[in-house]
């Protein structure tokens, strides 16, 4: 069978192996990593029966199941589905353990109906969210077998107070072609950058410090970084740099 047959058009090649979709409703991310043996996926989507859609097209895509999961902030539209994930290894950035049994699971519930969720399913997807995970603070490298590994960096406070990003190192070329470039590094960066609209402050931010988040993810990236918004179009770092500038012009405001 011609490959391009299985071919999902809603996933998006971001570099070789590592892969995005946009997801219908809220238009959140969820991004794909694939490692030796399984694949690493970047937020768990808005419920889940979005996170178990998502896990059969990565599996028919990349031949291997989903065995880590990344959350990059709790914020419903990204975390709601990590239910669907019981025996995955489990990584968020520090506090979101206490988050969730502080009523954190809840709020999350309320959120997701506040925004057009059905009740039931989302305090359903609410309960069976995991309450035990491998917490980041500052960075964690991740080994995901053979030759790949990525990188998770704890970035906040700033568009929540718990961001994290997650960035797969660039590489050489894979091509046997002479004067191919090589592959470029790739940030995960959840809603910390947004191409589709402005960048959504709620009363869970602290837009004083978002600029130096961003900061901190150019540094990282650089400037050849593929940058995965949680929201909209992969942009480049002259982009993060732009947002940088507006939300340093909001916070001195
Ligand atoms: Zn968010």
């Amino acid at each position: 069978m011609d490959t391009r047959d299985r071919r999902d058009t809603r996933w998006e090649e971001v570099t070789p192996g590592v892969l995005r979709r946009r997801l219908p409703g809220w238009d959140e991310t969820v991004g794909a990593v694939a490692g030796e043996d399984g694949v690493l996926l970047v937020d768990a989507g808005p419920t889940r029966a979005a996170a178990e859609e998502v896990a059969r097209e990565v599996r028919d895509l990349l031949g291997l199941p989903v065995t880590r999961v990344v959350l990059t902030h709790a914020h419903f539209d990204h975390v709601l589905g990590a239910g669907a994930f019981p025996g995955a290894e489990l990584y968020a950035a520090a506090g979101l353990s206490a988050h969730l049994a502080d009523g954190g699971r809840a709020a999350l519930a309320e959120d997701a109906v506040r925004h057009g969720g059905e009740r039931g399913a989302a305090e359903a997807d609410a309960a069976a969210l995991p309450g035990e995970w491998r917490e980041v603070r500052g960075g964690l490298t991740v080994s995901l077998g053979g030759a790949r590994s990525v990188v998770l960096a704890a970035l906040g406070p700033a568009h929540s107070p718990n961001d994290l990003v997650v960035l797969v190192p660039g590489g050489p070329s894979e091509s046997p072609v002479p004067f191919v470039p090589s592959v470029p590094p790739v940030l995960f960066c959840g809603d910390l950058v947004e191409e589709s609209g402005e960048p959504q402050a709620g009363p869970d931010a602290v837009p004083e410090r978002w600029p130096a988040a961003l900061g901190r993810l150019l540094a990282l990236g650089g400037e050849r970084a593929r940058y995965v918004p949680g929201h909209g179009a992969v942009v480049d770092a002259a982009f993060v740099r732009a947002q940088r500038a507006a939300l340093d012009r909001l916070a001195n405001r």
